[in-house]
């Protein structure tokens, strides 16, 4: 079990990026160098992208705790997934760092409600993780309701990917990934239709920065976190929102491989950050919203 009253941090949003099955499918090794070079993250451009295990590691080595998952986008990108059994077995052989997420692609209906059942009570995952533009679907949308449902009534979270994103970027085309279904102005549908669905806004909703604060605002079932981005570059609102309206809803999230916590926290130090307000975004928002 994690010793939540020692770890230093909680990293609410690191990905499992292992590809599947041994050998990659096609294209995939070109998808990810292109995230590789949109983050400037060299590990990724040569294939040395860390396992689960590796991860665990580096992680028990600064004392910060981690939810990890892979992004099941099958449907839209023909990649096939990393299995979230498997990392939710890893997680639970490094129980003292991390913390299971899983993904389910919501197109798969009604066998993703039973999968999303499973995970939760055979492997004790804690949340989904969506990826709208790589997922290819509007979140407002009806028929994706009942996974919702599901999620809420397991009292699970649901974390979507807001705003801009290095998926696809630079490819051509963008290798067919479109920027509108992560305006984060969707999610304040769910928020509303859901209300004890806890809802995380990943990262700063670029060009939709407003409306994650403004949903934020309004919903208390929706929180942020500020991964994916070095706080170097956050825009002025979001630190200013962070640091006085939004202070118990705002989590720290690195979006580890493609930036380095170590990259993360050093600039968080620089980035107007309020002090009695940086301990809520490095551990105390996320343990009241992960219940532990
Ligand atoms: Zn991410």
């Amino acid at each position: 079990m994690i010793d939540f009253d020692k770890i230093v941090a909680i990293d609410i949003h690191t990905h499992a990026e292992e590809p599947c099955c041994g050998h990659r499918d096609d294209g995939y090794d070109e998808f990810q160098a292109g995230m590789a070079k949109y983050f400037k993250n060299p590990a990724g451009a040569q294939g040395m992208l860390p396992s689960v295990q590796e991860t665990a590691a580096y992680y028990r080595e600064r004392n910060i705790a981690a939810v990890i998952f892979p992004v099941d986008a099958e449907r839209e990108t023909g990649f096939r997934r990393y299995s979230n059994e498997e990392v939710a077995q890893i997680c639970a052989e490094n129980d003292d760092i991390l913390i299971p997420f899983a993904s389910v692609d919501p197109w798969k209906g009604k066998a993703g409600i039973r999968e999303i059942r499973r995970l939760v009570r055979d492997f004790g995952v804690q949340g989904f993780k969506f990826h709208p533009t790589m997922q290819g679907f509007w979140p407002n949308e009806h028929q994706f309701f009942p996974i919702y449902d599901a999620i809420q009534e397991e009292g699970k979270i649901a974390l979507f990917h807001t705003g801009q994103t290095g998926v696809g970027s630079g490819m051509r085309g963008g290798m067919g990934m479109k920027l509108k279904y992560s305006n984060p102005m969707a999610l304040d549908d769910v928020a509303a239709e859901f209300p004890d669905l806890k809802i995380i806004l990943a990262h700063p909703s670029f060009p939709w920065q407003e409306e994650a604060l403004a949903v934020c605002q309004h919903k208390p079932n929706v929180y942020i976190d500020l991964s994916g981005w070095s706080p170097k570059y956050f825009p002025e609102i979001l630190v200013k929102y962070a640091n006085s309206l939004l202070k118990k809803k705002m989590l720290f999230g690195s979006d580890w491989p493609a930036i380095t916590p170590d990259r993360w926290l050093a600039d968080f130090e620089q980035a107007g950050f309020r002090d009695e307000v940086k301990q809520l975004i490095l551990k105390d928002n996320a343990r009241r919203l992960l219940g532990v």
